[in-house]
């Protein structure tokens, strides 16, 4: 399979995207054949996570081979590695309405359902390419993405990761995961200030020749593990997949009908991999895109514009706070009837004026499958007290906003209430104790672990295994450096392993 740029008609194999990421024109890769209606009811009844996974993956990747890629899967998707059986389990929640749970791998975010299999797609393209090099991921994060790497890269063969992140902006939860992170080939260090400092710094370096110069010297290349990777994207269209089975094996949808999805968004990679799990032919019928305060998708989606000149909020759902979906890109190039010319001058306007607009007959188009709406702290709080209240099932900030997105458009337009519709759940509650306190009216903790103990005690909700380890592990990434020192940081860190 070649893949193609959103913004050119070059072509590349599946294995040089994948080692590279982001195509050399600036924009982000595509199937050049996209697998179309190629997955049906009778393929998929009855099989695992794992047999989805690769009857899906098998038709992004077909180069590798089939027992390697089941390999590589079964390694992912293990018991060590998420803790329930079937790796994204469906909660009904009531009638007509369930919740996908994307939080049960090791770090208790939807982002492990990709990052737990993406390291080693990128070690099989690595070989693929003839890349003798080791692998060196550079990541900046500004909370889960961070954690997320080291658990999916700690102690994989012929790579190594380092972990950057801002003294300001990160919750203490989320610091101690990556303080306190295992594995033999990874380094975590604090940088003075704030995301976008640690951000910008890093692609610099990321792009500096004289830095891969040198770190080349010691036989060791750069590489990247964010969502614009088509190695995160693919991952997660199988759980669109595997819930679609679940569905009609629960007997909630017949094998024809189709049901709606509700994605908490903010760089737009969960939900395109709705649409692709779509495109393939699951019966998903509208698209709801939820966001936050920082609402410029809820926008888009209403009047056809994407403006990013607008206050940037932070708020209690902080993996959604973001003004420019890094994979909005790739939706526009497929919105577009698949026009490269015409997506490279879209993404050119957003470049110069901070905006861009699609036609009205392409609005409608989008209209059809797509929807937005967005909800404030204020209500995602009061969700998840009602949530809690009605049904006993606690949801994390992030999926509340989902919930309230569902509650919005079913107002809308009562008509889809006889649909039944899934909410995808992207955080386990427990990584966000203080917004749960404010909801639920507890106590808060000294420290996050006494805030979880009241939520535990209260809700009965028990602690996920890796965070109730956490609090016994010792610290091990103490170190604090101003962004002027990021360089000197990678380079001590690469003469640990380099040649
Ligand atoms: C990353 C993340 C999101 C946003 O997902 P995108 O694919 O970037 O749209 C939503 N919720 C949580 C908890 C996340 O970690």
């Amino acid at each position: 399979m070649k893949y193609t740029s959103t913004r050119s008609v070059q072509q590349v194999s599946e294995t040089y995207a994948l080692l590279h990421g982001l195509a050399n024109d600036g924009g982000l890769y595509v199937p050049a054949g996209f697998p179309e209606r190629s997955i049906t009811y009778s393929m998929i009844a009855d099989k695992s996570y794992q047999e989805i996974a690769y009857i899906v993956l098998s038709k992004f990747f077909p180069s590798f081979e089939e027992a390697h890629l089941k390999e590589m899967i079964h390694a992912a998707y293990s018991k060590e590695n998420f803790a329930t059986a079937d790796i994204a389990p469906i909660h009904s929640l009531i009638e007509r309405l369930s919740v996908l749970e994307l939080f049960h791998g090791r770090t208790q975010a939807f982002k492990d359902m990709a990052l737990s299999l993406f390291p080693y797609l990128l070690v099989a393209a690595k070989e693929a390419e003839g890349e003798d090099k080791e692998v060196l991921i550079l990541t900046a994060t500004s909370g889960d993405t961070g954690k997320a790497a080291l658990e999916g890269f700690k102690d994989v063969p012929g790579t190594h990761i380092q972990v950057f992140y801002p003294t300001d902006g990160v919750s203490p939860m989320q610091q101690e995961q990556m303080q306190k992170q295992d594995g033999a080939n990874v380094n975590v260090t604090a940088i003075r200030g704030n995301f976008d400092d640690a951000q910008q710094f890093l692609k610099r370096l990321f792009v500096d020749a004289d830095m891969a110069d040198k770190v080349g010297a010691k036989g060791v290349r750069f590489s990247s593990a964010n969502s614009i990777n088509v190695g995160r994207l693919i991952p997660q269209v199988v759980y669109y997949v595997a819930a679609y089975e679940e569905l009609v094996g629960q007997g909630a949808i017949h094998e024809d009908e189709a049901f709606n999805v509700v994605v908490p968004t903010g760089n737009f990679g969960n939900i395109l991999a709705a649409y692709f799990a779509k495109m393939m032919g699951v019966p998903i019928g509208k698209l709801i895109c939820a966001s936050n305060r920082n609402n410029v998708l809820t926008d888009f989606f209403h009047n056809g514009t994407y403006d990013m000149n607008r206050p940037f909020y932070t708020t209690i759902s902080p993996s959604m706070d973001i003004l420019e979906s890094s994979n909005f890109e790739r939706f526009l190039y497929y919105m577009s009837g698949q026009n490269p010319d015409l997506t490279k001058s879209r993404m050119a306007d957003l470049k110069k004026d901070g905006k861009l607009s699609v036609t009205d007959e392409e609005l409608q188009r989008i209209q059809q499958s797509f929807s937005g709406q967005f909800v404030n702290d204020e209500e995602t709080k009061a969700i998840i007290e009602q949530v809690y209240n009605s049904y006993g099932y606690l949801l994390d900030p992030h999926t509340a906003v989902a919930m309230g997105a569902y509650m919005k458009e079913l107002q809308a337009h009562p008509e889809d209430g006889g649909r039944h519709t899934v909410i995808a759940a992207t955080a386990h509650p427990f990584k966000f104790p203080p917004a749960i306190c404010e909801a639920l009216e507890l106590e808060k903790g000294v420290t996050p672990y006494d805030s979880l103990e009241h939520i535990s005690a209260v809700t009965g909700v028990a602690f996920p295994k890796q965070l109730a380890q956490l609090q016994d592990k010792e610290l091990r990434f103490t170190k604090t450096i101003d962004k002027e020192a990021m360089g000197k940081e990678i380079l001590e860190f690469v003469d640990t392993f380099g040649k």
